[in-house]
């Protein structure tokens, strides 16, 4: 058991326009501190809604109790949490963690999305066991360090001569971090001999795809609502993989009860490549694969026409926001805003670190909010609105009704942000907001995932932040080099 006491503040984080109203199954009566009747719908919070002075009592894995005065239990760890903004785990709904061993390449720093892709398969053709091991501890570390709590990954290279169980590695190196994952088994059948940008030894063919995916889901796949592990399907995006890839994989998810993810609309050239290779714009080849639903969710989103925010509405596919991915590349803003109004289900995402280009969590969820008022001006967004998407939308879009909320009984995955340091200081009249609105040091004091630390006093428990530094160092530097890029360091 875990008591965190005294908290300066606990926010509890709702998502705005009530997308995903449905109740959660867990208690929303957090009894004895005035509390009662928040539920995770309606209106986004506000300062008004959150909590001072509480303690929260963390028994297993869940939140047991949210209240004033709670008298520790013997044996229970007690945190001092009077310094501490305490909110639900930020989630992450799309990232290539094998990225982060390419990241900041000097000749594509500058390079949009097809010329970028086309320079980086050359290296990432080379990525080799120990490149997913480590590249996935680096990310899971940056992300778990920065107030996540829950993420997913899109792994969707798959180079010939590559010999283990490549979702396990990644499984094996997220619970050794300790996060929450619900990753996705990616693919590609679409190479260069086809028309598409990626070699042709990292693609692999339909039916692989298929046996291999079904294969993953039977082995890692967990539907309980507190599952440590899920595994969704996402064949990469409309131009590096084949109509039947895509229609295949919406058949086998919902067979197991997982859930599709893909690229769509990131850019104008993928609107001008499906329009040559289709005769029909990415949604609706997305239609015509049954790769649409409220179990589907697209990264970026960026280039939807006002019809096609209709159709993502009415059929509730979801949308995750890549803010910084977007800058860039130069790719564009997404349409956030009246995503949100028309009901379409958004969350938050940092991207591959490619074009990222890190895994920070929380500074993701302020440049989600600066951006969308470069579109829509100073109203564009509230500092609410994104804690709510970085928060339950994330938890939703991934598949858990129970993790996301600052509620009893929902699941213990929670950060904690010491907001007595300097650079909050004058900015403490609504402190959910500063977290967003300033600071420049985006690291939790700790976190917590399924009721245990993953980070304690700002370290990570499960992992030697030295060895993952230099361990990811040395495997970027061997893939460079394999590829004839220089890597001096
Ligand atoms: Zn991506």
């Amino acid at each position: 058991m875990i008591l965190l006491k005294d908290c300066f503040r606990v926010v509890r984080t709702h998502y705005g326009s009530g997308q995903f109203a449905s109740t959660t199954g867990v208690a929303s009566n957090t009894g004895g501190a005035g509390t009662s009747g928040a539920g995770t719908s309606g209106a986004a919070s506000s300062a008004d809604d959150d909590l001072s002075g509480v303690d929260i009592l963390i028994d297993g894995k869940r939140i047991r109790k949210i209240s004033k005065g709670i008298p520790a239990p013997e044996g229970c760890v007690v945190v001092d949490a009077s310094r501490h903004e305490v909110m639900p785990g930020l989630v992450n709904t799309h990232h290539h963690f094998y990225q982060t061993l390419t990241r900041n390449i000097p000749a594509v720093q500058d390079a949009k999305l097809f010329k970028w892709l086309v320079y980086l398969y050359e290296i990432w053709k080379g990525v080799d066991e120990e490149a997913v091991y480590w590249s996935s501890k680096l990310a899971l570390a940056e992300l778990a360090k920065t107030g996540c709590t829950l993420t997913t990954d899109h792994h969707y290279l798959y180079p010939q001569g590559f010999k283990e169980d490549l979702p396990g590695l990644q499984f094996k190196a997220a619970s050794e971090i300790g996060l929450r994952f619900a990753p996705t088994r990616g693919s590609m059948s679409r190479s260069r001999k086809d028309g598409g940008l990626p070699p042709d030894t990292v693609v692999q063919d339909e039916d692989t795809i298929l046996a291999e995916s079904e294969a993953a889901l039977k082995k890692y796949h967990d539907k309980a609502p507190d599952a440590m592990r899920k595994l969704a399907l996402a064949p990469c995006s409309p131009f590096s993989v084949s109509e039947r890839s895509m229609k295949d994989a919406a058949a086998l998810a919902r067979r197991h009860g997982a859930r599709l993810h893909t690229h769509l609309a990131e850019t104008l050239d993928e609107d001008d490549f499906c329009v040559k290779m289709y005769g029909r714009r990415p949604l609706r080849v997305m239609q015509d694969c049954d790769f649409v639903g409220p179990d589907v969710w697209y990264a970026h989103g960026i280039h939807f026409n006002d019809e096609e925010l209709k159709i993502l509405a009415e059929t509730g596919t979801g949308v995750a926001h890549c803010p910084s991915s977007n800058m860039r590349l130069g790719s564009g803003i997404c349409r956030v805003r009246e995503m949100l109004d028309l009901g379409v289900p958004v969350s938050l995402a940092v991207d591959g670190s490619a074009s990222n280009d890190a895994s920070d969590m929380l500074g993701e969820a302020r440049q989600a909010l600066l951006l969308q008022r470069v579109r829509y001006g100073a109203a564009g967004i509230t500092a609410r609105e994104v804690l709510g998407l970085a928060t339950i939308g994330g938890a939703r879009i991934l598949g858990y009704d129970q993790a996301g909320l600052m509620e009893e009984g929902a699941l213990a995955d929670l950060a904690l942000f010491d907001v007595m340091k300097m650079e909050y200081a004058g900015a403490l009249s609504d402190p959910a907001a500063a977290l967003l609105f300033s600071g420049y040091n985006h690291g939790v004091d700790h976190l917590v995932v399924n009721g245990e630390f993953v980070v304690r006093d700002r370290r990570l428990v499960g992992a030697d932040e030295e060895t993952i530094r230099v361990e990811a160092n040395r495997c970027a530097k061997a893939l460079l080099e394999k590829a004839g890029v220089k890597a001096e360091w």
